[in-house]
């Protein structure tokens, strides 16, 4: 996924498939959270760890404290392995 266009499932601004980084968060009130990188991050950052940072930051400003575990996955390698967790 180098642009937005170039996603077969005509999404804008992430997918399921095409972002580069899946993120599951659980939070202390027993909710989960899955996010899709946002193309623009993927394209702005390039490298997953760098993609999952800004997706931590961003979870961080919503949600801060009621965080309990955060996990980033390689969105487009079969088995989607962990890039990092904290
Ligand atoms: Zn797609």
């Amino acid at each position: 996924m180098s642009s937005q266009q170039q996603c077969p499932h005509k999404k804008t601004a992430s997918c399921t498939h095409c972002s580069k980084v899946k993120m599951l968060a659980y939070l202390h009130n027993d909710d989960s959270i899955v996010w899709f990188s946002f193309f623009k991050d993927d394209k702005r950052y390039g490298r997953l760890e760098m993609i999952s940072g800004e997706m931590g930051s961003r979870l961080q400003k919503k949600h801060g404290e009621n965080i309990k575990k955060m996990m980033f996955f390689d969105n487009h390698t079969p088995g989607k392995p962990i890039i990092g967790e904290n």
